[in-house]
């Protein structure tokens, strides 16, 4: 196997997916979003370059999402590929990608637009271990987060306009890469707007 990409529109469920698909593939998830999040914390010249885009719910230009990815792929825990969330998100993107790494699956899960807003803006994570949880659909069990040292955090882009914004980008911007993917015969769907354990056992059954 390569590396594989989880596809689909903001609040889709790519990074709670990723998640409990690492435990069973080993390879690392690689989120460009999380990178950024650190990147604007760390208050890095990317950070800075970043922050005014994610704050309006548009994507952050390709180059520097590329400098980024170039970089981490590097790392020894990538040698044998890794989980992409959240990139690549246009076909530039996706084209240097394909002169970067063996693209092995896209899985993309696919969730209405009318479900997006709910999904969003419910979302809650733990600060402590990364782990994501959701208001109604997915609540933090009464006693914590398994990590033992829950800790809330609420994204500042999770507001329903940002969200708004976020989805336009992906109708615009990034769902044209499904028709490039499909092309090459990589792309693969999965239903959404499901349990969260049925949506990993198809994605783990078209990993096999
Ligand atoms: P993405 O990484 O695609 O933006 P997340 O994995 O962060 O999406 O999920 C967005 C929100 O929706 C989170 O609050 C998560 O708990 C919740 N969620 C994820 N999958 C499902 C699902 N199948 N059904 C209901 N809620 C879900
Ligand atoms: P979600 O899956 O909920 O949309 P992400 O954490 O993947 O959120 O992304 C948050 C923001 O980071 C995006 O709205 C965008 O501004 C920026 N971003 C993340 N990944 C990319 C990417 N591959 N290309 C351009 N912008 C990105």
């Amino acid at each position: 196997m390569g590396s594989i990409v989880l596809f689909g529109p903001p609040g889709a469920g790519k990074g709670t997916q990723a998640q409990r698909i690492m435990e069973h593939t080993g390879l690392p998830q690689v989120s460009t979003g999380d990178m950024l999040r650190a990147a604007v914390k760390a208050g890095t010249q990317v950070g800075l370059e970043a922050k005014r885009y994610m704050d309006e719910g548009a994507l952050v230009p390709d180059e520097v999402i590329l400098a980024l990815i170039k970089q981490r792929i590097q790392e020894p825990d990538a040698v044998d590929g890794v989980m992409f969330d959240g990139f690549p998100r246009t076909v530039p993107q996706a084209e240097a990608l394909s002169e970067l790494a063996d693209i092995s699956h896209v899985l993309a899960i696919e969730v209405p637009d009318e479900r997006i807003v709910e999904r969003i803006c419910g979302r809650v994570t733990c600060g402590s271990c990364g782990s994501v949880f959701h208001d109604t659909f997915n609540p933090v069990p009464a006693n914590g987060c398994s990590c033992g040292n829950f800790e809330e955090k609420r994204r500042v882009d999770d507001n329903e306009d940002t969200v708004l914004n976020r989805l336009d980008a992906y109708h615009r911007q990034t769902s044209p890469l499904a028709a490039w993917y499909l092309e090459r015969g990589l792309f693969h769907r999965v239903d959404g707007d499901r349990d969260i354990a049925a949506i990993t056992a198809d994605l783990l059954t078209l990993l096999e």
